[in-house]
């Protein structure tokens, strides 16, 4: 039974949803060619999103994304402990410019008008030249809530978005010295990936014993249990409970930082505190200000809520809400936030979009599923998979299950799941 319960789930960890009952065509020829779509942020829903479109239509897509290349948070843990390089998870945007035609723009949207369906770029200071769209999809992931202190918070990386946050704490990490302290501060409210932070202590801890260094990390813990744990609990708690993994790894749970000086002291909600010598704090989040700006000008809200058929807006502030359609971290829903579930939602929402062009009704039973690998040391991983369903009213879960503990063979399994979602959202 747990075999086969264990077989469905790694089924599931491919990236597809399961999607409706019509084929498009490879850039199947729709008559869609004047109806434009503009993908904002070309992460794992936005990349995904502007290939799907192209894959199943004709419309004319565009997508605008500041950076030229974007580097994968999944995996980036092994960033830092030196078993993966940054150039091994980072990836252009070549093949959606020249297998599917999507237009590529290389800038930031600074704002956008939802009565009159067009956006300004940030580098048309003048806002003289607006871009107009039939259908807008914002999937520009997650913004930081940085606390009012006087520390400088670029010197202490979040690295909770890749690159060079990455390089900074694996920098900071690679300088710590025996009997030195390392700090992680876990996120409070919905953050994504729940359980990164946990995976981020493990790898780093596992490869400081491996350096022969006895660093002290302290894991705060605004949660009052492991977050995303009743996924990965077999694993967790024999990391930090009783049967410790870890004995360096004090987890200290229902505490929060309040507040980082200079000097690098960490004092808690609590009183305590104490020096540490590298500091990783990762703020709560909320989505990006361009989406909330956009839909909730009179109100704050801190992720936008979507129709879960679309993923179109349901903001009442705004007129035209519903020709803008918010995926993956950025949007409200119960689904974790996560890359395998924003690859899964874009395609729902490139389906529905194509179908509402077409005069058709949305897929009325959409499904999507999602996967986490947690690495928990540079040999062994465990993987998390959850079945989601729309009940006719909202998303719920459909189906959790999770490795029974960590071991090579998942470890292994993590690259080739990956490698597909990567291919899948950018090849
Ligand atoms: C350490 C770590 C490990 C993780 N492991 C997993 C895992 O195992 N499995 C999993 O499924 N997920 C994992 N995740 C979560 C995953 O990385 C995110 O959920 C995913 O990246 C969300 O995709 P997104 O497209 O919504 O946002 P992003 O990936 O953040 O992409 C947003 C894009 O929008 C662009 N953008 C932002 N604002 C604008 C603007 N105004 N104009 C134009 N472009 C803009 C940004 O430059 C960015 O490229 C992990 C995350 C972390 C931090």
């Amino acid at each position: 039974m747990i075999v086969n319960q264990r077989r469905n789930f790694l089924k599931a960890l491919t990236a597809t949803p399961l999607l409706s009952g019509i084929s498009f065509n490879s850039q199947a020829s729709t008559g869609l060619e004047q109806k434009k779509v503009v993908v904002v942020g070309g992460g794992f829903a936005g990349a995904t999103a502007a290939r799907y479109l192209r894959r199943w239509s004709d419309c004319e897509v565009h997508l605008i994304e500041p950076n030229t290349a974007y580097h994968s948070c999944i995996l980036s843990n092994l960033v830092l402990t030196g078993d993966r390089s940054l150039d091994s998870i980072t990836f252009d945007y070549s093949n959606l410019e020249s297998k599917y035609g999507v237009h590529l723009i290389e800038d930031s949207v600074s704002r956008v008008d939802s009565s009159n369906q067009m956006l300004y770029l940030a580098s048309d200071s003048e806002q003289s030249n607006p871009i107009n769209y039939d259908k807008l999809i914002l999937a520009p992931g997650v913004e930081f809530i940085y606390p009012d202190w006087s520390i400088d918070f670029d010197t202490i990386p979040h690295a909770w978005k890749a690159g060079p946050q990455i390089d900074l704490l694996k920098q900071q990490i690679d300088n710590l010295q025996n009997g030195d302290t390392l700090a992680i501060r876990v996120p409070s409210g919905a953050y994504r990936c729940p359980p990164g932070p946990y995976e981020r202590t493990c790898a780093i801890a596992d490869y400081l014993n491996r350096q022969g260094l006895t660093v002290s990390i302290k894991l705060i813990d605004p949660n009052s249990t492991l977050n995303g744990t009743n996924v990965v609990a077999n694993v967790f708690s024999n990391t930090f409970g009783e049967n410790n993994l870890y004995p360096n790894v004090e987890y200290i749970a229902g505490d929060d930082v309040a507040d980082i000086n200079a000097d690098k002291m960490v004092t808690l909600a609590s009183g305590e505190n104490f020096t540490a010598q590298a500091i990783n704090y990762i703020p709560d989040q909320q989505a990006p200000d361009i989406v909330r700006s956009t839909l909730y000008p009179d109100s704050d809200q801190a992720w936008a809520g979507v129709n879960p058929l679309t993923y179109a807006s349901t903001s009442d502030e705004v007129s035209n809400a519903a020709n803008i359609h918010i995926i993956g971290d950025s949007q409200a829903t119960a689904q974790p936030k996560a890359g395998h579930i924003a690859n899964a939602e874009a395609k729902i929402c490139a389906d529905a979009i194509i179908r509402e062009f077409l005069g058709m009704a949305p897929y009325p039973n959409p499904m999507t599923n999602s996967a986490c690998f947690t690495p928990i040391n540079h040999s062994e991983a465990a993987w998390i998979s959850a079945v989601y369903r729309y009940d006719g009213s909202e998303i719920v879960t459909e189906k959790v299950g999770n490795s029974p503990g960590a071991n090579a063979k998942n470890y292994h399994m993590m690259f080739d799941w990956a490698n597909n979602l990567f291919n899948d959202s950018f090849g």
